[in-house]
């Protein structure tokens, strides 16, 4: 992870943070858990890349970027 990219997600507040690991959308799972998750930081949009905490499949969650 950047400097850059850490000082956003620092940047947001650790309540937030533990909402959006929450609210994680698994195809077998349905809303689940993010693990391992890291944060992909695009031009216009932040992704959460990371597993599902109860399959251990691959899930993504965009980050509004009002959050940032
Ligand atoms: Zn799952």
């Amino acid at each position: 992870m950047s400097k850059a990219t850490q000082a956003k997600w620092n940047a947001l507040e650790k309540a937030i943070q533990e909402e959006v690991r929450k609210n994680v959308f698994c195809v077998n799972c349905g809303v689940t858990t993010i693990v391992d998750h890291k944060i992909i930081l695009g031009e216009y949009d932040t992704v959460l890349e990371g597993k599902c905490k109860k399959c251990g499949g691959g899930v993504t969650r965009l980050m509004e970027s009002d959050w940032l």
